[in-house]
């Protein structure tokens, strides 16, 4: 079975990693889908910069693959076959945005959306938090993969 995992990795943190991974173990194959919606996103990296860190912080999983995308994450998810759509589950404020998403994805297309609980230990992170905390220059060691910190405090303080 293949699983997309769509999102904006902006930048990827433990939080994402874990998914990834816990998806590698159930799934034979995991795209992880990027979104680079020029016209809406206002992402902090650039896409490029945000495919690279995915590269790297994915490289030990050989089933996982990374593919960027412009649109609407069903026709991504048709276009590379997937069985269904994965998203990561924080908390209720997730759990209300992601209904929503995925029954309008269903009633679309018919694919199904999979919900994987977040663990405990980084339940409250997201990238929003991540880019706050860089740009005080606070560390970051806890919160996202060496390499992903790595080019962060190089990006920030050339
Ligand atoms: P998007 O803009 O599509 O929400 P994100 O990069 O913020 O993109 O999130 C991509 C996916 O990763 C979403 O399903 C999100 O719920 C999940 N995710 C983000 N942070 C975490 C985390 N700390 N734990 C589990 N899942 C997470």
């Amino acid at each position: 079975m293949k699983v997309l995992f769509p999102g904006t990795f902006d930048p990827p943190t433990f939080g994402h990693l874990e998914i990834i991974q816990r998806a590698a173990r159930l799934y034979d194959n995991v795209y992880i889908a990027l979104t680079d919606n020029k016209a809406k996103s206002n992402a902090y990296f650039e896409v490029e910069e945000r495919k690279e860190l995915l590269l790297q912080i994915a490289a030990p999983l050989k089933n996982v693959t990374i593919v960027v995308f412009d649109g609407l994450v069903v026709d991504c998810a048709l276009k590379y076959n997937a069985d269904a759509i994965l998203r990561g589950l924080r908390n209720g404020t997730d759990f209300d945005y992601e209904y929503q998403m995925a029954s309008t994805n269903y009633q679309m297309t018919g694919i199904e959306t999979i919900f994987m609980a977040s663990s405990p230990q980084y339940a409250h992170l997201s990238s929003t938090l991540i880019r706050q905390i860089a740009s005080c220059k606070g560390r970051l060691e806890e919160f996202v993969p060496a390499a992903v910190e790595k080019y962060i405090l190089q990006r920030l303080n050339p």
